[in-house]
């Protein structure tokens, strides 16, 4: 469904280039929850980017449904980037507006009806357990409920795939998990494909299934998560399995599965 095909990109800065991404390949399959783990500065969110040509690769192609999105006309990316949602570290919203009308912001962009909007930001809301924050403002909510609204606002136009740039990377442990549970519920009960980067081994092993490992701009190795955790030759996979900053503590654990859950979908099932 998607094929990254020898991706390359260089930055040039103060006279000055740099290799970010050095022939990427990656194939990921409709359906698929697909984690890019790497160190800061690997290339992961350089490699995101180019998925939906937010940075044009200066070789290589990008081919999504059939479509080589290098050779798209600016008009034609801009309606097949609808159908992409993204969701960032930091949410994104736009403060001035309520919770009801950041989730809005793509369907009146879209020229939708007020009908059809008010329907479909309800239902969005459903899904990430917000009903009853539809009238607040960003500023009254924690980072878990921002990202919840950043998620429902990148649903807005049933995308068939959603980027994810380390999206739980402002977020506390607790919440990180039932925001990893959301994505993965979202990818079972409504079949889109989820393309994430991350630089926890934590977060890859809680919802990926098929796991791509960059490092210096070039793909180290890719396969399941099985195949990448035992492959023990290894050296920066290695380090990243035994740099686990983010195993949750036993007795967090267990309160995530005690406590009540919001949401159209449990949690924890
Ligand atoms: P990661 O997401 O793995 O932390 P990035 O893809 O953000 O890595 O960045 C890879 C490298 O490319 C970094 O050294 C970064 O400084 C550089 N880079 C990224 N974007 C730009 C840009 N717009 N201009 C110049 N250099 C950039």
């Amino acid at each position: 469904m998607i094929e990254i095909r020898n991706i390359s990109k260089t930055f040039h800065q103060k006279k000055q280039a740099f290799k970010a991404l050095d022939q990427v390949s990656l194939n990921i399959d409709k359906g698929d929850i697909v984690g890019i783990i790497g160190f800061s500065g690997a290339g992961k969110s350089t490699l995101i980017r180019t998925v939906n040509l937010l940075e044009r690769p200066d070789e290589g192609q990008v081919i999504i449904n059939g479509k080589d999105f290098t050779k798209l006309s600016s008009k034609q990316l801009a309606e097949e980037r609808k159908k992409i949602g993204m969701i960032f570290q930091h949410f994104n919203l736009l403060s001035s507006r309520t919770v009801f009308d950041n989730i809005a912001l793509p369907l009146e962009l879209d020229h939708s009806s007020k009908d059809q909007i008010n329907k479909k930001v309800n239902e969005l809301l459903k899904i990430v357990g917000l009903e009853d924050k539809a009238n607040d403002y960003p500023r009254s909510l924690s980072g878990g409920q921002k990202q919840r609204v950043a998620i429902a606002r990148a649903l807005a136009n049933d995308p068939h795939l959603l980027l994810c740039d380390e999206a739980t990377s402002a977020l506390d442990p607790v919440t990180t998990q039932s925001i990893l549970q959301l994505l993965k519920d979202i990818n079972e009960r409504l079949g889109i494909t989820i393309l994430l980067i991350t630089h926890e081994m934590e977060v890859i092993k809680a919802v990926c299934n098929h796991v791509a490992v960059i490092d210096k701009g070039k793909l180290l190795a890719k396969g399941t998560l099985g195949e990448i955790i035992s492959d023990r030759e290894n050296p920066v996979i290695q380090q990243f399995i035994n740099s686990d900053i983010m195993t949750l503590p036993q007795e967090l654990n267990k309160r995530l599965q005690k406590e009540p859950q919001d949401g159209l979908f449990p949690l924890v099932e």
